[in-house]
C-alpha cells in the first residue's frame, strides 16, 4: 500500500538532506508508529508521503513514493486527496467551517462528490468517530479530542487509502488521546 524507496530530501538552501535515504514498506491494514527526536524528519516523510513536497514545493526530493502502486510524482491534488488523507497535530488551526456537519462537507465539495453520495459519506464518517449525535455542534465548541476526530471524519469521508497523523495526540489531555487512540484503533480493525 505503502512504498518509499531511497527517499532523500533537501530543503532549499539547506546543506545536508533532513531525510536520507529512506525505504519503507507498509501492507494494506498495517499500522505504523513513528517515533524519534525533534527534527529527525518524521513530518518530512509524511509531507512526501502526502505528496506536499514531491509537487512543486522548492525541496530537493530524489527516490520514489507510491501509493495503492501509483506514483506521487507529478500526480494531481485532487488524485492524491483520494490517495492519502492528513490531519495535522493543531486541530484548532485546521478547521475551516462553523459547525461539524458542514466541516464533513467542505473536503466533499471541493473534490466535487455529488450532495446524495457527499451525505451518505458524511454520516458514515461521523459514526466512525463517534461524532453522530454532535452534526449541528459549532466546530469552536467542541474539545480538542472532539475536534481531531472530526478532522479524522473529514479525512476518511474522502474514502483515502492511507490515513497519515502528525503528531495526533500532542495537544490533547489524557482523555482526548485516549478517544482518538480508540477510534484509530477501531478505523484500522475495520480495514
Ligand atoms: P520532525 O517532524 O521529526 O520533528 P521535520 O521533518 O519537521 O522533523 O524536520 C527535519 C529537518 O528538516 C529539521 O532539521 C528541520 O529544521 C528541517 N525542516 C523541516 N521543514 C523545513 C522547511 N520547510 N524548510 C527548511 N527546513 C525544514
Amino acid at each position: 500500500m505503502i512504498e518509499v524507496e531511497n527517499l532523500t530530501v533537501t530543503y532549499p538552501g539547506a546543506t545536508r538532506p533532513a531525510l536520507k535515504a529512506a525505504s519503507l514498506r507498509l501492507a494494506a491494514g498495517e499500522c505504523l508508529l513513528m517515533t524519534g527526536p525533534t527534527g529527525c524528519g518524521k513530518s518530512t516523510l509524511l509531507n512526501c508521503l502526502n505528496g506536499l513536497l514531491l509537487n512543486e514545493s522548492g525541496a530537493q526530493v530524489e527516490g520514489e513514493v507510491k501509493l495503492a502502486g501509483q506514483s506521487l510524482r507529478n500526480c494531481p491534488l485532487a488524485e492524491i486527496a483520494t490517495l492519502a488523507g492528513t490531519v495535522r497535530q493543531d486541530p484548532a488551526t485546521q478547521l475551516c467551517t462553523a459547525t461539524v456537519a458542514t466541516e464533513v462537507m467542505f473536503g466533499l465539495e471541493n473534490l466535487g462528490v455529488p450532495l446524495e453520495e457527499s451525505e451518505i459519506r458524511r454520516t458514515e464518517a461521523l459514526n466512525q468517530v463517534g461524532l453522530g449525535d454532535l452534526r449541528e455542534r459549532a466546530t469552536s465548541e467542541l474539545s480538542g479530542g472532539q475536534q481531531q476526530r472530526l478532522l479524522i471524519a473529514c479525512a476518511l469521508a474522502l474514502r483515502p487509502r492511507v490515513l497519515l497523523l502528525d503528531e495526533p495526540l500532542s495537544q490533547l489531555d489524557p482523555q482526548g488521546a485516549a478517544e482518538i487512540v480508540a477510534v484509530l484503533d477501531q478505523i484500522r480493525r475495520q480495514g
